[in-house]
């Protein structure tokens, strides 16, 4: 890690509602993907009316997209976008902590649930936004350049308590969260996040909500 390198901790109710995702029996993991590919639209829509607003704002805007890769080889999946991206600030303010009210409302009621099945309700109808990764991955990491200005950042975790921060050189502009996916027998092979027909399948699903283009790379057919 770089000098600019620091190990941060979640904040507890973010914590207990890892613990809470990652031994939890919701059976829809699938909702990972639509989480991410939704963060991306969202930064898509942001940069967009950020560049009408500022017709100066030094960002490309030719070709906004989402891409969604996969890598067998490596058990890696990425999802990518060119939007709005993050400052090293943002990161920290909002990725790995409870600011939004939906989450800790989500928390509480997780904690009062009777049984499995209505857990598996709650989260379904929430939605759990990027916490959704550490259902399918044992490392997150999370490259991102703010659209126009500023510094890359990397954060990376195990979703174990704690992530790292760090500046990053030479990054795109936008956001790319990159899935290292847990080992195969993990989940009985049932769920084969590497496989693209799969998450062509999945994608399509979540896809007629999202206006813009998602283009898949990686896997074979
Ligand atoms: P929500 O989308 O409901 O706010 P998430 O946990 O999905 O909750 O994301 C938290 C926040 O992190 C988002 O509101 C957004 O500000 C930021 N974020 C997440 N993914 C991205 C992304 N791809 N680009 C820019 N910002 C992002
Ligand atoms: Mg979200």
């Amino acid at each position: 890690m770089n000098a600019a390198a620091e190990t941060l901790e979640f904040q507890s109710e973010a914590h207990q509602l890892f613990q809470l995702m990652i031994h939890s029996v919701y059976s829809d993991k699938d909702t990972f993907l639509r989480e991410l590919v939704s963060n991306a639209a969202d930064a898509l829509d942001k940069l967009r009316l950020e560049a009408l607003r500022d017709e100066n704002l030094p960002a490309d805007v030719s070709d906004l997209h989402i891409a969604v890769e996969i890598d067998p080889e490596n058990r890696t999946l990425t999802v990518r976008d060119n939007g709005i991206g993050m400052s090293r600030a943002d990161v920290i303010a909002l990725i790995g902590t409870i600011a939004k009210s939906g989450t800790a409302e989500l928390r509480k009621r997780l904690a009062e649930a009777a049984d499995p099945a209505a857990s598996q309700a709650l989260i379904g109808r929430f939605g759990i936004g990027f916490y959704a990764s550490f259902m399918v991955a044992d490392q997150v990491t999370l490259l991102t350049r703010p659209a126009g200005s500023g510094e890359g950042t990397r954060w990376e975790s195990a979703g174990d308590g704690t992530y790292t921060v760090e500046t990053a050189e030479n990054l795109p502009q936008g956001t790319s969260v990159v899935l290292q996916l847990k080992p195969e027998d993990a989940d009985d092979g049932l769920f084969d996040y590497t496989s693209a027909p799969k998450i062509k399948q999945i994608v399509k699903k979540y896809s007629d909500f999202v206006a813009w283009p998602i283009r898949m790379a990686g896997g074979a057919e």
